[in-house]
């Protein structure tokens, strides 16, 4: 018996995962080309799965302030924000935070993971309660477990759940603080954050929306869905990262309580880890400019997901639930998710495969993040790719018009040439034609 038996079933999951082709989760790329595309094996890729939603990761400005800031500034601060670590550009990019979302103060973490698990850990306390959304990011929770509140799940994006879970909590001591996410991670649906915002007033709780998906994606100047939403007042706290939409890593919390910045000397994960380096500060504070300064930026995204989740669709993959950057394609078992992904990285596609219990409903997902960089070429390729593998592997059959095309094709070819309609090609079984 050894410390590390615990894991055996884990492995045992893994190494099934593994056997099924490439290693979905060391995937290591040799190099980097574009916001786009990358070399992976010495196969150009198109990059479909990077949460790199406005393509600023090869922005010229982004890349120029960072290098100046290396130059100037060294590689790193080699302490926390509340010893060495803190720069003047630090407490600037704060600044542009807070005036950005129009509130008091800003602190900038060290991660988006960091932010969730500083502010929720520090903000409930004892005898508090936590309401998460039951689809929230593994950093909320954590966040949660890291503190000492009483932790509430209601159903996803469900006001009314909500609402009954606060009405039971009726007479009893503490603060109430809820949480969702703008845009969720896994499917790329929307909160019902008017909803959510009115029972969050009736019930007098406090409310954080972590942004990490939707920054620089909605609402009319990029702050995100609590702008699109027309509920920022209600909003107490902002949660975003820099690792999506900014191109880069770090994360935030911006508030307008008059006491937040009391939070630099309680709020461990901001306090005992070293801050980012300036030249992180610098291409994010030049990112947080360009979403500013280009809102074409988020009309190109939105088009490219437009594009790309309508295509999907009339391939007759069942999807998430509304358009978004991230487009999810529901799997019928981990086995074909598996073979899928797997069929896509031979095929010069790479996304991400998103596995029960990580996912929602424990349903496997092939998970895309559309981005403003991608080309219309580029969007089509993957939705005729994506449509021949799914075709290929019974996940879909044929659309309907292009059935009648395909039927009146193999019509005119010798017998022995035609092809089945779907699901049966090469030696592979087929899976049954069922979608979720
Ligand atoms: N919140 C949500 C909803 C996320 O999806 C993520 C990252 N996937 C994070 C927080 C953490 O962000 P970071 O990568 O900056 O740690």
């Amino acid at each position: 018996m050894t410390i590390l038996d615990k894991f055996k079933a884990l492995q045992g999951a893994y190494d099934a995962v593994q056997s099924a082709g490439r290693d979905p989760f060391s995937v290591c790329f040799d190099e980097v080309l574009s916001p786009s595309e990358a070399v992976l094996k010495g196969r150009r890729v198109i990059l479909l799965g990077t949460n790199n939603y406005l393509g600023l990761t090869f922005d010229s400005g982004c890349i120029d302030k960072a290098v100046e800031a290396l130059v100037q500034a060294g590689t790193g601060t080699t302490g926390s924000r509340i010893a060495n670590g803190t720069y003047g550009d630090h407490a600037e990019l704060e600044r542009r935070l807070a005036a950005f979302y129009g509130v008091r103060s800003a602190m900038v973490f060290s991660t988006g993971y960091q932010a969730n698990l500083g502010i929720l850990s520090s903000v409930a306390g004892r005898g508090d309660h936590i309401l998460i959304d039951a689809d929230s990011h593994a950093s909320i929770y954590d966040g949660c477990r890291l503190g000492n509140a009483e932790v509430i799940r209601f159903r996803h994006n469900n006001p009314d759940d909500l609402a009954r879970r606060l009405s039971r909590l009726k007479g009893q001591p503490g603060n109430r603080l809820i949480v969702v996410e703008g845009i969720y991670s896994m499917l790329g649906d929307t909160a019902p954050l008017k909803e959510i915002a009115a029972v969050k007033r009736e019930w007098n709780a406090h409310l954080l929306v972590d942004e990490a998906h939707s920054l620089g994606v909605l609402g009319g100047n990029g702050r995100g869905l609590a702008e699109q939403a027309g509920v920022e007042a209600d909003v107490d706290f902002t949660v975003g990262t820099f690792s999506k939409s900014l191109g880069a890593v770090g994360g935030f919390c911006v508030s307008n309580l008059p006491d937040f910045d009391v939070l630099r000397i309680a709020c461990r994960p901001y306090m005992f880890t070293a801050s980012l380096p300036p030249s992180v500060i610098a291409s994010v504070t030049q990112a947080l400019t360009r979403v500013q300064e280009d809102p074409g930026l988020r009309t190109r995204l939105s088009l490219n997901a437009q594009r790309f989740y309508r295509g999907l669709e009339a391939e007759g993959f069942v999807l998430g639930p509304q358009v978004s950057p991230i487009v999810s394609i529901r799997m019928p078992s981990t086995e074909v998710a598996l073979a899928f992904w797997n069929a896509l990285l031979e095929a010069g596609i790479y996304l991400n495969l998103a596995l029960p219990p990580a996912t929602p409903d424990d349903v496997p997902l092939l998970r895309s993040s559309v981005s403003a960089a991608h080309s219309g070429a580029q969007i089509d390729t993957a939705i005729a790719t994506i449509a021949a593998i799914g075709r290929d592997l019974g996940v879909v059959t044929e659309p309907p018009s292009r059935r009648t095309e395909t039927a009146k094709r193999q019509a005119g070819l010798p017998e022995g040439l035609r092809q089945p309609a779907h699901g049966h090609r090469h030696d592979r079984a087929p899976v049954a034609e069922r979608t979720l």
